[in-house]
């Protein structure tokens, strides 16, 4: 397993194809310092024993410790630790763990590229190429990002109707020696800070779309990628540092005619194993959101606790009835990611077939309880915002600068006028308002919000999954029976006839 730093020298060493307000930047560049921070604790944690049991485990590969991070859930297990890592690691980051994407991802893509070459009898071998590449992914500690989701153009039209066929990206060659695509991938998640970049399909995809059927993994400094990226801190301290400072890249990753080699190519042109790869990397995601969420709404009902108490309001009704609240809906995302593990097995659900077993082994979470946990633990978000911008005041969103505060001819008078509890010392306070305001009004809170809301897909998306899924006619028939309807005394209606 690496260290922190020897992941960072591993960026130094890559291409600069990072574009970043106007200029190529380097992947250790000083506007990225918080997913550096973020993703080498992903490192850190690794190497401490009272954590090695959830970070890291024994890969079904080599046989060899690894970091959870590159590890195929191989039971329940698995399933289990993968959700307590990552709520381990974000309670003690202050957020996202930002190294889950690529995890979720080469589950994924074990399932699929193995039923893929089951159905294609022998004339492909992508899960032998999926399993090389693993080997050496696991052996490096290697961190992926997911290059998911494409920039989509028409939202009403299917890939293979847009006016520009790129807007999804798609195979453009093939030849003996691998293939050629093109096209652009959308805020993909530290894709400047990944050592691979895993490509699967966004959507589901018709036989006659095989040419967007495809998955693959290239570094990330690769030629014929560019990476367009967007990158947001929590505010630098100067004065009155943070306990850790938090932060993210988001990136367009351009494909422009890029050459992948066969070997690192894990499906192409199997329309339906498409499909299913985008599913199952949105349900792997949502089973990590399970262990994420809760983390995240532990660290704002303690951030809502503390605004109460320094406001001297903590024993006050209203604040007590929003913290059990916050912790509802914190706990029931857990319990839901928990029973997703609980209930997970090598299977997935096909329409029309239900659940039916699906690649060599590798555990998937249950689809209904991961989509019902993020959904419902995804839309609290805006309202765990509110709650805290309810319980703070006004204060968050306008205190003086830290550089004004440190300035001697001013703090005293500063100081003096924010006092509120008279226990809590003026500088414990600004220190907190301003750790509220990069939650509810910074740059990076606010893409937070948005994170919380569209990660792992749009929640109109966790409702047609859940909905598709859910036996509602099963339900219907338990109501029949109590209230005593028999559907033979309905009339015969006619097929298509008019009422
Ligand atoms: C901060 C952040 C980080 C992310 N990280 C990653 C990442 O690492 N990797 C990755 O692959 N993706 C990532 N995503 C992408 C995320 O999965 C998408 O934002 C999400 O799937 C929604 O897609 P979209 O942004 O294109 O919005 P749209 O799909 O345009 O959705 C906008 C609205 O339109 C609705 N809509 C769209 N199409 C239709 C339709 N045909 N019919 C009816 N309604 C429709 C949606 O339901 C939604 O309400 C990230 C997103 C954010 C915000």
């Amino acid at each position: 397993m690496r260290a922190k730093q020897q992941w960072i020298e591993g960026l130094r060493k890559m291409r600069r194809n990072v574009y970043l307000h106007g200029d190529k930047v380097d992947r250790d560049d000083e506007s990225m310092i918080g997913p550096l921070n973020t993703i080498g604790a992903t490192f850190d944690f690794a190497q401490m024993p009272e954590h090695a049991e959830v970070m890291t485990a024994i890969s079904h590969l080599s046989g060899e410790r690894i970091n959870r991070f590159c590890h195929v859930h191989q039971s329940r297990e698995d399933l289990h630790k993968k959700q307590d890592m990552t709520r381990l690691l974000c309670q003690n980051v202050g957020g996202c763990t930002q190294r889950c994407m690529g995890t979720d991802a080469l589950n994924a893509i074990s399932c699929a590229s193995y039923e893929a070459d089951k159905d294609n009898k022998g004339a492909t071998q992508y899960y032998q190429n999926f399993l090389q590449w693993l080997d050496r992914f696991q052996r490096q500690d290697l961190v992926g990002c997911c290059a998911q989701t494409d920039v989509k153009g028409d939202r009403t039209k299917r890939p293979s109707q847009q006016d520009d066929p790129d807007l999804y990206l798609r195979v453009v060659e093939k030849n003996k020696d691998g293939i050629v695509v093109r096209g652009c991938k959308i805020h993909i998640t530290v894709a400047p800070q990944a050592d691979e970049i895993l490509v699967v399909p966004t959507r589901a995809l018709l036989p006659t779309e095989k040419d967007w059927a495809v998955s693959f993994a290239v570094p990330g400094d690769w030629e014929g990628v560019k990476l367009v990226v967007r990158a947001t801190n929590q505010r630098p301290r100067q004065h009155y540092p943070k306990g850790f400072l938090q932060g993210t890249t988001e990136a367009m990753v351009i494909f422009e005619d890029a050459f992948i080699p066969w070997e690192r190519v894990f499906l192409c042109g199997e329309a339906q194993h498409g499909g299913v790869l985008a599913l199952l990397f949105a349900l792997y995601h949502r089973h990590s959101y399970s262990g994420c969420k809760p983390a995240v709404s532990e660290l704002m009902m303690g951030t809502v606790a503390l605004a109460a108490e320094y406001n001297g309001v903590e024993r006050e009704r209203h604040v007590r009835d929003k913290l059990a609240h916050m912790i509802l809906v914190a706990e029931l995302g857990y319990a839901a990611g928990f029973t997703a593990s609980e209930k997970g097995a090598p299977q997935v659900f096909m329409p029309g077939q239900g659940l039916v077993p699906y690649g060599p082994g590798t555990y998937i979470p249950d689809s209904i309880y991961c989509n019902v946990g993020r959904c419902l633990s995804g839309e609290a978000y805006y309202h765990e915002l509110e709650t805290l911008a309810d319980i703070s005041g006004g204060v968050p969103s306008t205190i003086p600068y830290e550089e004004d505060w440190a300035n001697p001819e001013i703090t005293g008078l500063l100081e003096k006028y924010s006092r509120r509890n008279p226990g809590v010392a003026p500088d414990n306070q600004q220190r907190l308002w301003r750790h509220v305001g990069d939650i509810l009004c910074s740059a990076y809170g606010g893409v937070m919000a948005v994170a919380a809301v569209h990660g792992g897909g749009s929640p109109i998306m966790e409702k047609i999954a859940i909905t598709s899924q859910y036996d509602i006619n099963r339900r219907k028939e338990m109501v029949k029976r109590l209230a005593g309807i028999d559907d033979a005394r309905n009339p015969a209606v006619a097929k298509g006839a008019k009422k």
